[in-house]
């Protein structure tokens, strides 16, 4: 486990007073280490959470060539450019219920989709392509196949196409999605190899900052950056431990730090990390912990302290113990707009990387900018955004309003995050923006 010394000393041009957006990202990831304990859960349990293992297909899935219409299967050998086809039906195959029996050329077998194909027949043509003809003596029908219609091997779900039998179904490291649960499922497997969830504690700072249910006070806010955190780490799939509101007193603080790294394999708090912030924060995690206190070139959210809490620096007889490394400590500024900025720009990718996750990008959409925006090169600024379709079909967005970095609201109307690059500068209408879409994430 490398200290943030080792760590800054590893970065090339590590300034911790005006930090690029990429190196807080680069530092995050020498920072952090996925967790260690998996366990099998059973599938209605393992939704959302990260695969501990690959996932080795014990079985073919289809586990028989079978038929993906409802129709008539036969040989397609005998299939002509120019001349219809009529075939002989001799029998039914149901999903279900296969249809034993051979049948030869001329012959065909009505067949349901889903029906495993009967023995020496590759292809089906469905049944609002045929033609029926009138049974001859009552018991025999035929169909007649229209010419060009059909090339052989149509319509026919090939054995293991979906999933063959000894190869990886789904990878370690993935996020177990409803898809994925599904596909578990169809594999006859009751349980998945998971990682244990992350837990995270987290709590909100400042002498100003009431709790819900406290009485209103002049120069005071309601907190809520307790509940945008909670919202997105629960998206995350993370246990949570809610520490509340801690005033700025030593003694309280050190309380819930200690009894926070005691608990958590994260800490997420918000405010009392500006420069010049005359509170005990800074002072705090500077005593309990190695920590690093950055000034980032964005906007908004320009503090953050990032580092490492001890959960026991020493017993009761004063001699340094504990086997516990210590809990990662993301300290956000406090404004509620800059917390949630900075929670999905790097607090997010940090605990996706703890939880073993591998497919941890949030997806880039590119949309055309609808006004103009001013926007200084030397620092990434995140505007929050509206992304709809346009008249032509493609993407476009706009702001949300008031961009200051305390207005919840422009957060709220948004349905992703506009990022202006580092070396970015004014946008025109019509430029090309990356946005990070909030779907999922918040
Ligand atoms: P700080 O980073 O502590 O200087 O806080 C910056 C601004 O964010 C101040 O206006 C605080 O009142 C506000 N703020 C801090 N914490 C919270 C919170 N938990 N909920 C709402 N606003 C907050
Ligand atoms: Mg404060």
């Amino acid at each position: 486990m490398k200290t943030i010394a080792q760590i800054a000393a590893e970065l090339q041009g590590y300034d911790p007073q005006a930090l690029p957006a990429k190196a807080v990202l680069d530092f995050l990831q020498r920072l952090v280490t996925p967790v260690t304990e998996s366990t099998e859960l059973p599938l209605f349990d393992s939704l959302g959470k990260v695969l501990s293992a690959d996932v080795i297909s014990p079985m073919d899935v289809p586990p028989h060539d079978n038929s993906a219409m409802d129709g008539y299967a036969f040989d397609g050998r005998q299939l002509q450019a120019n001349t219809p086809l009529q075939l002989r039906v001799v029998g039914t195959a149901l999903a279900g219920k296969a249809w034993i029996g051979e049948a030869g050329l001329g012959d065909c077998v009505k067949i349901m989709t889903g029906a495993i194909m009967p023995v020496g027949l590759d292809t089906v043509v469905p049944q609002e392509m045929v033609t029926q003809l009138e049974p001859l003596n009552g018991e025999t029908t035929f169909v007649l196949i229209p010419p060009g219609l059909l090339k052989p091997g149509d319509n026919r779900r090939l054995r293991g196409e979906d999933l063959a039998q000894g190869r990886p179904a789904l990878l370690k490291g993935q996020v177990i999605t409803p898809a994925r649960l599904g596909l578990a499922a169809s594999l006859g497997l009751p349980c998945l190899p998971c990682w244990r969830p992350l837990r995270v504690a987290y709590f909100s700072t400042g002498d100003e900052i009431l709790s819900l249910g406290e009485p209103p006070r002049e120069g005071a806010v309601y907190d809520s950056n307790r509940y945008t955190t909670f919202g997105l780490l629960k998206r995350l799939g993370c246990e949570v431990i809610d520490m509340g509101v801690v005033k700025d007193d030593p003694a309280l603080l050190e309380a819930a730090f200690r009894s926070a790294a005691a608990q958590a394999d994260a800490i997420i708090s918000s405010g009392g990390v500006s420069v010049g912030e005359a509170d005990y924060t800074k002072a705090m995690m500077k005593k309990l912990g190695d920590v690093a206190f950055w000034r980032i070139a964005m906007r908004p959210g320009r503090p953050m302290a990032v580092g490492r809490i001890a959960a026991e620096t020493s017993d009761s007889a004063g001699t340094p113990g504990s086997q516990k490394p210590g809990a990662v400590l993301f300290g956000l500024p406090g404004n509620p707009v800059a917390v949630m900025v900075t929670f999905l720009a790097f607090v997010r990718p940090a605990l996706l990387q703890m939880m073993g996750c591998t497919d941890s990008a949030a997806p880039l959409l590119k949309a055309h900018s609808q006004e103009p925006m001013r926007k200084k090169a030397g620092r990434t600024e995140y505007q929050r955004g509206w992304v709809s379709t346009s008249a032509d079909g493609s993407l476009q967005v706009r702001t949300t309003g008031n961009q200051g970095s305390g207005v919840l609201s422009s957060m709220a109307e948004a349905n992703g995050l506009i990022m202006l690059h580092h070396e970015q500068g004014n946008v025109a209408v019509g430029d090309l923006l990356d946005v990070m879409m909030f779907d999922g994430a918040i």
